[in-house]
């Protein structure tokens, strides 16, 4: 040992990414710009330079997902966005009526808007996957109704990496004239997204997820009758004015440079993720009574999420250091709770509570996942290892 501390091992691109060095360049840019501080409503040369910087990014950001620039509205990231997607949309459409529909492994930025539109006096109808995690079609049309306006359900879950059939999904509330809003947090930038083919009407995202900037994200509002969220917030004309406010322009600028690389290296990172995936599960899967959580052929390749039979989740984040991965109690590890959305699929709670998310980024290495492999083959044995004696304690108490 020499005294100093390992390295961390970042597998954990699925909460957020490393910034992109030409990312980081062009903001820095703009900041250090004698008028990249103007304030892009004012109409003098220095403003009308920041908002032709701002126009370029949505160009740039509407090109990642094929839609035109006026579509693009920009937010604080894909929490606002699904709030304003959600209870903007919902209160927009009241009239129409007040059944919603969304499934029980969004997000919590979308399923606590949903409880909170319960609470304004709205109906709710809560869909759980299958065993696989997808939606059945059937399942949603069943649950449609003639006052139903508004559908939520996610593209790529954080998770389980699981992806949604999102064209079949919004062809069924396209038929029935109910809004489609899709959650694309997770696959934004790293799936190709037609939304010229798809037919969503409201999408979110967000840049830190894909080599931009923490902060900054946008919601996708279809040029389609109807499609329109209420504002949350009101205060001026920007973003027409569905979001008020002065623009963060330097935010605005990175996540344009962001989607413009992501756009050009998509198909090669995600090849890149589906070669390091195998090798890691190629690492571990021999492990008795290991459950891969979402099949492959269903997942995102970036994330691989596996339960351990027989161990206990917290003591496994605590074995893996240095490894920084996702716990399947982490987005609750305040109550305590295991994952709500394995537990959906059917996964008992001792399961749900051992799993464990490595998600992969632009810049993991072979090296880091061979780590990762010994990490998470040690801690599994050893925890396996000590479990029989800790009953026997528990027997005697
Ligand atoms: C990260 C994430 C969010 C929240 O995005 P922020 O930009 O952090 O607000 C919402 N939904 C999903 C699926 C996510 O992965």
């Amino acid at each position: 040992m020499t005294g100093t501390s390992p390295l961390p091992v970042y597998l954990d691109h699925a909460a957020t990414t490393p910034v992109d060095a030409a990312v980081t360049a062009a903001m820095v840019e703009c900041l250090e710009s004698p008028f990249g501080f103007a304030n892009p409503s004012s109409s003098h040369i220095a403003g009308r330079q920041s908002a032709a910087a701002i126009e370029h990014a949505r160009v740039q950001v509407a090109g990642l997902l094929n839609a035109e620039p006026h579509e693009i509205v920009f937010t604080s990231g894909a929490t606002e966005s699904n709030n304003l997607a959600i209870l903007g949309a919902a209160r927009q459409r009241a009239s129409r009526g007040r059944h919603l529909v969304t499934m029980t492994t969004e997000h919590k930025a979308v399923t606590e808007c949903f409880e909170a539109l319960e609470r304004e006096g709205f109906e709710v109808t809560w869909l759980n996957p299958e065993m696989s995690g997808l939606l059945d079609p059937d399942r949603l049309e069943a649950v449609l109704r003639d006052d139903t306006q508004l559908l939520s359900v996610m593209h790529v879950n954080n998770e389980t990496g699981i992806v949604q059939d999102i064209g079949s999904i919004g062809a069924i509330c396209r038929a029935r004239g109910i809004l489609y809003h899709c959650d694309a947090a997770q696959s934004a930038g790293k799936l190709e997204i037609d939304l010229k083919v798809l037919p969503v009407d409201l999408m979110s995202l967000t840049a830190h997820k894909f080599h931009g900037p923490q902060g900054i994200g946008a919601l996708y509002v279809a040029d389609r009758p109807g499609s329109h969220p209420a504002p949350l917030i009101y205060g001026g004309p920007q973003e027409r004015r569905i979001r008020p406010g002065t623009q963060a322009v330097h935010q605005i600028i990175g996540f344009g440079v962001a989607a413009e690389l992501a756009a050009a290296r998509r198909e090669a990172d995600t090849e890149k993720f589906r070669v390091l995936r195998e090798r890691l599960w190629q690492g571990i899967g021999d492990l008795p009574d290991l459950w891969r959580n979402g099949a492959e052929e269903h997942t995102f390749p970036g994330i691989l999420n596996v339960s351990a039979g027989g161990v206990d989740g917290e003591s496994l984040m605590l074995g893996l250091e240095p490894l920084c991965v996702a716990s399947g109690a982490a987005c609750n590890s305040q109550s305590g709770e295991s994952s709500y959305v394995l537990r959906a699929m059917g996964r008992s709670d001792a399961l749900a509570q051992s799993a464990i998310r490595f998600s992969l980024g632009r810049g993991t290495r072979n090296g880091e996942i061979d780590r990762a492999i010994e990490r998470y083959r040690w801690a599994v044995q050893h925890l396996r290892a000590l479990a029989p004696a800790r009953a026997a304690t528990a027997n005697r108490a």
